[in-house]
């Protein structure tokens, strides 16, 4: 977990974000689209401070926390507290983390949160949208705005019995739904001046990036559009296991990495462990990628 740890933050014009770790887990080199510990050693030098010592992807949890003018914006809410999950996701499961602390101590006391913006509805994206109260589940950030892609909403409400994502449904976005705290929009939506979604779908129907900009300078939060740094080099390694439709998501990566490479776009990864953000390079060197990160 090491790799995961602390607070890190960046400056995109007057924008400011700052990263929240919650949690963090090693993953399995073979989810990769069948990858070994060895093939992504061998993609390079870059690729290391991504991997744990057995050449395992080292997935990060974090919420960026993005002060924007007066406005305190989160982007997706990791796990959360307390949550009962199916055996095969226990790493994420009744967890006790700090995290509320954490956003305090950056002066995002939850009382003072605006919106809380979800790339997508996975129950790693919203776990703290909610909060165990008395035994009922309670909107964690009482006086913000939850904004939603409408597409992504009806996608997961039309699945109810979808394991795990099925069970964050029920405990982290319809208590929200209830509360009437939640904006549906469309893929494109402008949540503020300087914050906009972005459709990247394939991971999930309605999945969006982030769009920051501020006084001439450009950043992307990625989601789940790209899970790890690897699939910048190879976009074509795909979760399948957690994707809906995983050629959908490979063809959105290739169009994004086509239009942030070698540009003045600072990418901010949803579970790139540290150091999290970066620029997309086209790779000289193909065997070791068609792009790298840095
Ligand atoms: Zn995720």
């Amino acid at each position: 977990m090491d790799a995961t740890q602390g607070l890190l933050n960046w400056k995109i014009g007057n924008v400011t974000v700052t990263r929240v770790v919650e949690t963090g887990t090693e993953m399995p080199a073979m989810l990769f689209g069948g990858s070994t510990p060895q093939d992504l050693q061998a993609m390079g030098d870059w690729l290391h401070p991504f991997l744990t010592e057995n050449g395992n992807p080292n997935l990060s949890f974090h919420t960026f926390a993005v002060q924007l003018g007066d406005l305190r914006i989160l982007v997706d809410t990791c796990n959360g507290n307390d949550k009962e999950r199916s055996p095969m996701f226990e790493a994420f499961a009744n967890l006790s983390t700090p995290y509320l602390s954490l956003l305090e101590e950056i002066g995002f006391a939850r009382e003072d949160v605006d919106f809380v913006v979800c790339t997508h509805l996975h129950f790693d994206h919203v776990g703290w949208n909610t909060m165990l109260v008395e035994g009922e589940w309670v909107p964690t950030f009482p006086n913000a705005r939850y904004v939603f892609v409408q597409e992504e909403l009806e996608h997961w409400a039309s699945l109810p019995d979808m394991p795990l994502h099925g069970d964050a449904f029920v405990d982290s976005v319809q208590p929200v739904l209830d509360a009437g705290l939640v904006d549906l929009v469309g893929h494109d939506h402008q949540v503020c001046e300087g914050l906009s979604l972005h459709w990247s779908p394939g991971h999930s129907p309605g999945h969006v990036c982030v769009r920051i900009e501020s006084g001439g300078e450009l950043a992307f939060i990625t989601g789940d559009a790209f899970h790890h740094p690897v699939q910048i080099g190879r976009p074509d390694l795909a979760m399948t296991m957690f994707d809906t439709d995983s050629a959908k998501a490979v063809t959105t990566r290739d169009r994004l990495l086509g239009d942030w490479a070698d540009a003045d776009i600072l990418i901010l990864g949803t579970h790139f462990a540290t150091p999290t953000a970066g620029h997309i390079h086209k790779s000289d060197d193909q065997d070791s990628g068609k792009f790298f990160f840095a």
